[in-house]
């Protein structure tokens, strides 16, 4: 018998991140996959964000009131582990403690952790590349094996990642990467990042937006592995999402949103029933075109 769930989320000290983990909590004692305690680990790259985070949702009014900490008389709990996704040694400790703490596994993991970057050239393009793609890569890569059969890993991606805005060879070059396998679609933003190198990113059929790329791989990525990981049978699932258009520093006090809004739709993936579906790109709570 299962005893505890085990959650994960990445680049949780504020924003999205932080209100995923407070959704989390509120949402655990509803779920369907339920099963005993709940222990969240609110990672973050700089441990004091982190643990300034973690006393924020610890005397938070809403939690309080719906009395689902454990020091409220209720089953979750949350903890700061230090989180970089940009560094593999980062995401490999974690990984280890993860391993070493809870032998039976761990359950939900949502990658949300993302920049954001101004102006646009080959630096611009590596550096969002480095963490928005290849970071969420790894991290996908080293803690899909922790999650126990029946568990749930969600991307935070974006409707800027969306298809339209590339030649139709780039275009269908996505879609049958996603259909492939994960090195298809890191040799489409190898492909991107040389043409940036070269100045030619027009010609070769990509937007001038490093951001918008860099999510159209993340969305891509995220079918290849949904599609290689039902291939094992362990009734993992793997969605991308957009949490839509939130009020957050990354958006520059634009967004409409509210961070709670914007949570809705990746708590729903990690602990609502969603029909087994896996592999698919959601917004509003629903399975949207990519
Ligand atoms: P914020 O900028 O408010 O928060 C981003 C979070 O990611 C911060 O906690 C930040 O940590 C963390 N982070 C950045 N780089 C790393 C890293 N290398 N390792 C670990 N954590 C990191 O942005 P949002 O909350 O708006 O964005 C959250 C996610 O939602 C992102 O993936 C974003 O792309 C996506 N999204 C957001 C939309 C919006 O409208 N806001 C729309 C569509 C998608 P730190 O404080 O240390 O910088």
């Amino acid at each position: 018998a299962v005893e505890s769930r085990i959650a994960a989320v990445t680049g949780a000290n504020k924003g999205i991140g932080l209100a995923i983990v407070r959704n989390l909590a509120l949402e655990y004692p509803k779920s369907p996959l339920k099963s005993g305690p709940l222990k969240i680990y609110l990672t973050a790259r700089s441990p004091e964000r982190g643990s300034e985070a973690v006393k924020t949702v610890n005397e938070d009014e809403q939690l309080k009131k719906a009395k689902v900490l454990v020091k409220d008389g209720g089953d979750v709990e949350v903890s700061y582990h230090e989180l970089d996704i940009s560094k593999k040694e980062s995401i490999h400790k974690f990984r280890d403690f993860l391993k070493k703490e809870h032998s039976q596994g761990i359950d939900f993991v949502i990658n949300n952790a993302g920049i954001a970057m101004e102006g646009f050239d080959a630096n611009v393009v590596k550096t969002t590349l480095k963490t928005n793609y290849y970071g969420t890569l790894e991290a996908t890569r080293e803690l899909l094996p922790l999650i126990r059969n029946g568990g749930r890993l969600v991307n935070v991606s974006s409707s800027s990642g969306a298809l339209n805005k590339y030649s139709d060879e780039i275009r269908n070059a996505f879609l049958q990467a996603a259909k492939t396998d994960v090195p298809a679609v890191t040799a489409i933003m190898e492909k991107f990042q040389s043409a940036v190198e070269a100045g030619r990113e027009k010609e070769a059929g990509f937007p001038s937006a490093a951001y918008a790329v860099s999510k159209a791989g993340e969305t891509a990525f995220t079918k290849a592995i949904a599609m290689e990981e039902e291939k094992r049978g362990r009734g993992i699932l793997i969605n991308a999402s957009c949490p839509g258009y939130v009020d957050t520093d990354m958006t520059h006090g634009r967004g409409t949103k509210t961070v709670d809004a914007g949570a809705i739709t990746p708590v729903m993936l990690a602990l609502k029933d969603i029909g087994e579906k896996t592999g698919e790109f959601w917004r509003s709570e629903e399975i949207v075109e990519w």
